[in-house]
């Protein structure tokens, strides 16, 4: 069988390759820096953990072969710009916002989009970086570098960000996870929650949303959509063209985890609905060392990615699944060692296992 080359070799990269491995698929990750020349076969398929990827010698190898899935997707999809546009083009629900140019000044922006404004970087923003606040109460400008390469955002309130994991097959076949609840301090996710029987009534709509995506780009594989819930509305806050954070949880509480169905999907095998089982957690480990302690929490499932620990930075994720609300409550109570804000995302998730 042909070889599926994956561009990136972070954690997303790492977790493709191990979901592959138990199908026989015979996968390689390669670092977005390396300059190696790789013996690329014409039936090999190409595929990505990230939207974009420096120029070298191994990229520009990958990026120019044939079988590069989705390849036409992901720039339209890494400018927040022609995200954006898409989404408005599909008349998908989204924040209403505006490009910003040299022209753009603060005041105007709250006049069109109000009290709070969001200015995000076109590009390489991720886990709340490349934002930055305009508030109407404390005047300030638009940064002057911000110009031309940002868009402005409505301030959403929102009741709380969802989002949705969804698989798309070569001949059009579209499977879908349920919806996930996720907590975000600081712009980054720390813990999700799946599924949660009160927000089943919008799974229709969710899903219905990412086909139209997904069908319009005709797409091969694994696409996360996140959202905002407002009353009962979704409104897409941002789209990932690839396998995403908040459906990590997929790995302990689904037959088939969203990384082997991205897998699946690139190497042209069959799809198949996963079957879910009972309620999982999934608490990100940021910023924090590793604790093999943890292991003798019964249920817990621990992936660690071998990065070195800094502040802010995604370093690993825990997993939960089970049919015992008593078991997942337990487990989390033994996390309490976990220093600030952690307390916040734990009992986030204690507060919503008892609905
Ligand atoms: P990711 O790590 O998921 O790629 P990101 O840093 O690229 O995230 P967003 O998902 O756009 O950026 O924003 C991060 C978080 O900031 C959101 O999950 C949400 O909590 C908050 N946020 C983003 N856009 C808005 C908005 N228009 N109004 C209110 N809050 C927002
Ligand atoms: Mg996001």
């Amino acid at each position: 069988m042909s070889k599926i080359w994956v561009l990136g070799a972070g954690q997303l990269g790492a977790m493709l390759k191990q979901a592959a491995n138990p199908l026989g698929l015979d996968v390689e990750t390669v670092d977005i820096e390396s300059q190696a020349q790789l013996s690329l076969a014409a039936d090999d398929v190409v595929t990505a953990e990230r939207e974009e990827w420096p120029s070298t010698t191994a990229t520009n190898q990958l990026a120019t072969h044939a079988n590069f899935v989705n390849l036409q997707t992901f720039p339209q999809l890494a400018d927040r710009l022609t995200q954006k546009q898409l989404l408005d083009k599909l008349e998908l629900a989204t924040a209403p916002w505006f490009p910003v140019t040299e022209e753009t000044s603060a005041e105007q922006l709250h006049q069109d989009l109000g009290e709070r404004v969001l200015l995000k970087q076109r590009r390489g923003g991720y886990d709340g970086k490349g934002q930055h606040w305009l508030k109407a109460s404390q005047p300030s400008e638009v940064p002057h570098d911000w110009k031309g390469c940002a868009i402005a955002e409505q301030g959403i309130g929102f009741d709380e960000e969802v989002s949705i994991v969804g698989v798309r097959g070569k001949s059009g076949e579209t499977y879908f996870y349920p919806l996930t609840l996720n907590l975000h301090i600081n712009g980054i996710l720390y813990a999700s929650i799946a599924p949660l029987k009160r927000l089943a009534p919008l799974q229709a709509k969710a899903e219905e949303m990412l086909a139209k995506l997904m069908n319009d780009l005709d797409y091969v594989g694994v696409m996360a959509m996140e959202c905002f819930r407002v009353g009962d509305q979704l409104m897409i806050n941002e789209l990932a063209p690839r396998v995403h954070n908040s459906g990590h949880w997929t790995q302990a509480g689904a037959s088939v985890s969203q990384f082997e169905n991205h897998m699946r999907a690139v190497a042209g095998l069959p799809l198949a609905k996963a079957v879910i089982k009972n309620q999982s957690l999934m608490v990100n480990l940021i910023g924090v060392p590793v604790d093999y302690d943890w292991l003798s929490i019964p249920g817990l499932e621990l992936y660690w990615y071998k990065k070195e620990v800094r502040v802010g930075r995604k370093v690993g994720h825990l997993n939960f699944c089970s049919g015992d609300q008593a078991e997942l409550k337990d487990a989390l109570i033994k996390l309490d060692k976990l220093p600030t804000p952690y307390n916040q995302a734990l009992s986030w998730l204690t507060g919503h296992l008892s609905h």
